[in-house]
Order: C-alpha cells, then structure tokens, then sequence
C-alpha cells in the first residue's frame, strides 16, 4: 500500500497521523517507510535529528543522480524508515515549472525501490501544490484528516476536485480510503454536530475510529518517538491502533 496523507487544511493532523500511522504499520513487522513531502519537515523531525540528513526529498525532485534510496534514513523506530525533508523542498515548484514529468518523480522514484517497503506512507503538505500532486500520482490510497472544528469541511471541495482530475488522467487506481476526523472532543456538542455532519457529507467512507483531542499525541514527537512507545497506554495510542486496524481491512 502507498498512503498518502493530504489536506491542503494546515493543521489538520497529517503528521500527526502520518508519523503514527507509519509506526503502526511498522510495528506489524513489515518495512515501512515514511516519504516526508512537507517544507516543514515536521515528520522528519518526529524520528530523527534532518541536521544528520546530508540529502533530502528536494534533492530527489531537482538532482536525476540522487535517487530516493540515498536518502532514505533509518528512524529510532524499528522497521520505519525516513525519506526525509527540509525547508529546500518549498522552492521545489519554481525549480521544476516546464518540466513535464515533474508531477511523476516520486511515482518513478517509488517504484525503483523494487517492493523493498511493504508499505508507504507520504505526509503531505498543507497546499494542492506539486508535492500533493506528485503524492496523488504515486499512491494506491488516500487518507484523507478532517480536524473536527467549525471550519471542517471548508476546502474539501478543492480537495476531491484534485483528487478527481489525477483520477482522470495520470492515476486512475488511486482510491479514497477514508475520512479520519482527527482532534475530537466528545465532551462538547459542537463537535459532535460536526462530527454528523462529516459524516452526513463522506458517508461510510468517514473511518468509525476518531482520534480524540490528545496531549501526549501533541507530546511524542519532541521525544522522536510514536505515540506506541511514547505513551503506550494512552487514548492516542488505543485510537491510531484501531485506526490501523480499519486502514489494513481497507486495503
Ligand atoms: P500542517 O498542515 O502544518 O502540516 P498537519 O495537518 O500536519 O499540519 P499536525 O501537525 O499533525 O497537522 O497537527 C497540528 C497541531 O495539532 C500540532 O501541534 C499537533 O501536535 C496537534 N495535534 C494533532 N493531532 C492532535 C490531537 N489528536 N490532539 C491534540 N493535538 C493534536
Ligand atoms: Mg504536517
């Protein structure tokens, strides 16, 4: 499975779910590996020091000698591994206008890995830029994080707009796993009314596992750690488990 975590929604959850996402799958024994596709790096970050990175994801997209298998990084979790990346990754879409194959790079650059990673996970960055676009072309699935406040579902719209032109064209597999509402907090009556309304808008396709408003999920990438190690007993924890869990049935 290649799964790509997108919403041009800043804020969302997507690294969040993305770096224990990742970790769950990983846990399960099989290699996993983490494609950071954010100027921010905020996954990078999650597991390992990107200061050690000498190469990163913008040097995958710009230089054709630097293939993703050299910057691929061991994390401190076992089986999850990092393509990392840094603040360079933002000048990406002015270094590669006029190319036409720039929307395929990571597609390519994936499947020269020859299956090494059983699975694939690409946090994406908050815009429907390029980076997005090339996450849409190379994934099977998409997961798709809905943060639950007010605004939820402002943006979906541009957000299923995109997802149904690469479905038109370049990448006509690419499926919609699921809507996850993320930063849920049952206590109040409003979040519930949007939680409905999420639900009443993405249907069965809304995951039955919500990730509950957490402080140790806000915590645990300080640490380089998931939320599996960091806080095992913790509501996140339980929550992106079975989130896991939903995710590999859908598969
Ligand atoms: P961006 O669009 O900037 O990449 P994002 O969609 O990746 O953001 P996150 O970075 O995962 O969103 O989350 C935004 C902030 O909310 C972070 O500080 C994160 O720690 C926090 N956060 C995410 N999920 C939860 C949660 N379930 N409970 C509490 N805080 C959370
Ligand atoms: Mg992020």
């Amino acid at each position: 499975m290649i799964l790509a975590i997108a919403n041009q929604k800043g804020g969302v959850g997507k690294t969040t779910t993305a770096i224990n996402l990742a970790a769950a799958l990983a846990m399960r024994g099989k290699p996993t590996l983490l494609v950071d596709l954010d100027p921010q790096g905020n996954s990078s970050m999650s597991y390992l020091d990107i200061r050690e990175a000498a190469k990163s994801m913008y040097d995958v997209f710009v230089d054709k000698d630097v293939r993703l298998a050299d910057v691929i990084m061991p994390s401190s979790q076992p089986n999850l591994s990092i393509a990392p990346a840094r603040i360079a990754l933002a000048k990406l879409e002015s270094r590669l206008t006029g190319e036409l194959d720039a929307p395929f790079r990571l597609k390519d650059e994936l499947g020269a890995l020859n299956g090494q990673f059983h699975n694939v996970v690409i946090d994406c960055p908050p815009a429907l830029g390029l980076l997005t676009v090339n996450a849409l072309v190379a994934s099977t699935h998409l997961l798709i994080p809905i943060q639950s406040s007010y605004f939820a579902l402002e943006g979906t719209d541009d957000l299923l707009e995109t997802i149904e032109k690469v479905r038109q064209r370049p990448n006509p597999e690419l499926e919609i796993l699921g809507v996850v509402i993320t930063m849920h907090d049952k206590r109040t009556a409003l979040a519930r009314d949007i939680q409905e309304q999420i639900r009443k808008v993405f249907g069965d396709k809304v995951f039955r596992t919500v990730i509950s408003k957490s402080v140790r999920l806000e915590e645990s990438p300080a640490y380089r750690e998931s939320i599996f190690t960091f806080a095992p007993d913790s509501t996140g924890a339980a929550e992106y488990y079975s989130l896991c869990e939903e995710v590999i049935d859908r598969a």
